[in-house]
């Protein structure tokens, strides 16, 4: 598999498995370590307000790599409560 062809998504999704996120606050604040940089993190949020630090989200508006890896912890949170919920 080549790693140019990995979306945004994908990489969202190895950061998340690689444990580079934490939340920071009760109201959707996030924490996610730089894939490339040990030393830099970056505050994320996600939802209506949705932002990131680094420089996809800043210049291009996109969902970034950060916003995804969110994304997929709050997914992966989510389906754990629903277990333990018994649903
Ligand atoms: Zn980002």
């Amino acid at each position: 598999m080549q790693t140019a062809t990995l979306t945004r998504q994908d990489k969202g999704l190895a950061l998340y498995q690689a444990g580079a996120v934490r939340r920071a606050s009760d109201d959707g604040l996030y924490i996610v370590k730089s894939a490339t940089n040990a030393h830099q993190e970056y505050t994320v949020r996600i939802g209506i307000d949705a932002r990131c630090q680094c420089k996809d989200a800043q210049m291009r508006g996109v969902v970034c790599k950060h916003q995804w890896a969110v994304i997929e912890f709050e997914r992966a949170e989510r389906a754990e409560f629903e277990q333990r919920a018994g649903r």
